[in-house]
This record gives structure tokens, C-alpha cells and sequence, in this order.
């Protein structure tokens, strides 16, 4: 069974996964690049590396959580990366979200090695919360067998762990998911406005809608309207939780997937560009639920107007 784990990239999701490996008895070694995610590392238990080579020399399994397709890249391909350093028979989880194209390469220049190094894709649902908690939802793409040889890692940092198919697959779930998650943001969103607005109580209106026919897991468990939950970005100024650059990203992707597929995503697409904006308005960095308050940005926009007859 494996017992040593290299983690690396120890940010919002990885720092707190990182921590309930170590709670299972797993040895961690992490590699950020950020000293401060290093010394949570430390406190937690683990082992801080100097770098990525360093971190992942003596493991059994690898996970990588890192913001974009371009840092899993670098950190697999680069020069003195994970590939190049990793022993024989490791298995490489990457649980970003990135393009499926992403792990597709990485598996492809993990098998020219020639050495059994096995990769999946691993993305995950269930946020910060679920990652502290344990309880995250992992959406695997690879190899049956390789999934129940790391099921044992998985289950140290989730509850439900999915097969959805080869390598890539994981990641394909995970941009129709957060397709669908930015959409039921700005949605839900949209609707508390309209409500307090006009003079009810979010938290009212949230009850009630969570019985009715527009309830959903944004308004259950994410609420973005400030005061109607505890312990979610909205309560504490939409600090920590899943950045608005990361859905940005998942939407570019998605919309990205979209187009080489040829499926339109016209929803997708204005959420993304109304994200876009977000950002540009300096909110790149807050919690992605942050976007309830673009809605008085938004007043600005000509198409929005008043009496825009297309809106009735
Ligand atoms: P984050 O920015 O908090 O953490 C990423 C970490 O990677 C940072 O600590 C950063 O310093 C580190 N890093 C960057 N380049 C590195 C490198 N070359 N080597 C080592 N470390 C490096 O992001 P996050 O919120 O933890 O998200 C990570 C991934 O998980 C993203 O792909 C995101 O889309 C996905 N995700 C996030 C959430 C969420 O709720 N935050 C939920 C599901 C999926």
C-alpha cells in the first residue's frame, strides 16, 4: 500500500488535503512555492521540500493541485520535474482543473518513460470546505486498476470517489460541472438582487426558494448574498474559498471545449464574459460568489438599460 505522498501545490486545496493525508497516517513531503504554504505543511505534520524533485524523490503517489494547465505542465515536463525525478511504479494524481488535453500529454510522456508510471486525472468538486472536511467528490480519468490501487489515497481526503472514464475524463465532468456551477451563481445571484431589491429578506427569500422549484446548491450551500449563512466566502468578504481568476479559467476551458466540439454554450458564454468583467474589476482574487456584486457594475452596461424590450 502507499504510504509516502508528495504533494504538490499546498494553496486553498492542497494545503487542506495535504493535512488530512497526513490525519490518515500518510507520510506527506509538499513542495510550494510559497514559503508560508510550506510552514502550514510543517505544522501539519509534513515534510517542506526546497523543491519539486526534492519533494516527490522517495514517493509512491504523487498529487498535484495547482492553479492552471500551464503549472501542472511545467511542474510534470519542466527541467528537473516531477517526471524526471519520481521513482519507478509511482502513480501521478493531478487534481487541478485544467484542459483534458492536459493530462492526456502527461500520460503520454509518462508511458515513452517506459518505467510503469501510471497517471489520472483526478479533479475534485466539493470546494475548500470539502477539503478540509474530507468529504470532497473526485471525478477520476485513467486506468480502472490504477483508480483502485490509489482508492485507499483518495478516500484519506474524500467521501465519493467516481470513475468517469480514460485519461481526460475526469477533467471533461469537471468543465461541464462548473459550466453549470458559474451559471447557477450568476443566477442565483441574479434572483436574491431582484428580491432585496424590492424589499424581502435574503434570508427569507432564500428559504423559501430552497422549497421551491429554483432550488440548488448555490443558494443550499454557497449562498453569495453577505449575512444569509455562516462559514461560506460571502460571511468573511469573500476571502479564501474558489478564486473568480479560477472560474474564469474553468470557463475559458469550458467555453474552449465547447467550440472544438461544437456544441453551443450560449449561457456559458455570457457567464463567462460577465466573470471576465468581474475580474477586470479588480475581484480576480476574491471568492468566484463575489460576483452577486457585479450586478451594480452591470447597471453601466447600454444593453442592460432600462425598458431593453429584449430582456422582457
Ligand atoms: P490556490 O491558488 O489557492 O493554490 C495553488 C497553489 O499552487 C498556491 O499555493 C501556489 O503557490 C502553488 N503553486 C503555483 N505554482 C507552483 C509550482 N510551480 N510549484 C508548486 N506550487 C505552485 O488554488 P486552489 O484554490 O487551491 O485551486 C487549485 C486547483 O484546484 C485549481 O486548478 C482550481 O481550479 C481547482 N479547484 C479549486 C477549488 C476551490 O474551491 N478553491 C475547487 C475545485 C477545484
Amino acid at each position: 500500500m502507499a504510504s509516502r505522498i508528495a504533494f504538490v501545490g499546498l494553496g486553498n486545496m492542497g494545503g487542506p488535503m495535504a493535512a488530512n493525508l497526513l490525519r490518515q497516517g500518510y507520510q506527506v513531503s509538499g513542495f510550494d512555492i510559497m514559503p508560508e504554504a510550506l510552514e502550514k505543511l510543517q505544522q501539519a505534520g509534513g515534510t517542506p521540500a526546497t523543491s519539486v524533485a526534492q519533494a516527490v524523490r522517495d514517493a509512491d503517489v504523487v498529487i498535484s493541485m495547482l492553479p492552471t494547465g500551464e503549472h501542472v505542465l511545467q511542474a510534470y515536463l519542466g527541467e528537473q520535474g516531477i517526471l524526471a525525478a519520481v521513482p519507478s511504479g509511482t502513480i501521478l494524481i493531478d487534481s487541478s482543473t485544467v484542459a483534458p488535453d492536459v493530462p492526456r500529454q502527461l500520460a503520454a510522456a509518462a508511458n515513452a518513460q517506459g518505467r510503469a508510471l501510471a497517471v489520472l486525472d483526478a479533479p475534485v468538486s466539493g470546494g475548500t470546505s470539502g477539503a478540509t472536511a474530507g468529504t470532497l467528490t473526485f471525478i477520476v480519468g485513467g486506468v480502472p486498476e490504477v483508480l483502485e490501487r490509489a482508492r485507499p489515497v483518495f478516500e484519506a481526503m474524500g467521501k465519493k470517489i467516481f470513475h468517469a472514464g480514460e485519461v481526460g475524463a475526469g477533467q471533461l465532468v469537471k468543465l461541464c460541472n462548473n459550466l453549470l456551477l458559474g451559471i447557477l451563481t450568476i443566477g442565483t445571484s441574479e434572483a436574491l438582487r431582484l428580491g432585496i431589491k424590492n424589499g424581502l429578506d435574503p434570508k427569507v427569500l432564500t428559504e423559501i426558494m430552497c422549497q421551491s422549484s429554483g432550488q440548488n446548491c448555490v443558494l443550499q450551500t454557497y449562498n453569495p448574498c453577505p449575512g444569509v449563512m455562516d462559514n461560506v466566502p460571502s460571511a468573511r468578504g469573500y476571502q479564501g474559498g474558489f478564486a473568480t481568476n479560477l472560474m474564469l479559467k474553468d470557463l475559458r476551458l469550458a467555453a474552449a471545449l465547447a467550440d472544438d466540439s461544437e456544441v453551443q454554450v450560449p449561457l456559458g458564454k455570457i457567464v463567462k464574459e460577465l466573470y471576465q468583467l468581474h475580474q477586470s474589476n479588480g475581484n480576480g482574487t476574491l471568492d468566484h460568489s463575489s460576483v452577486f456584486n457585479l450586478s451594480a457594475a452591470l447597471a453601466e452596461l447600454p444593453s442592460l438599460q432600462k425598458d431593453a424590450s429584449h430582456l422582457t
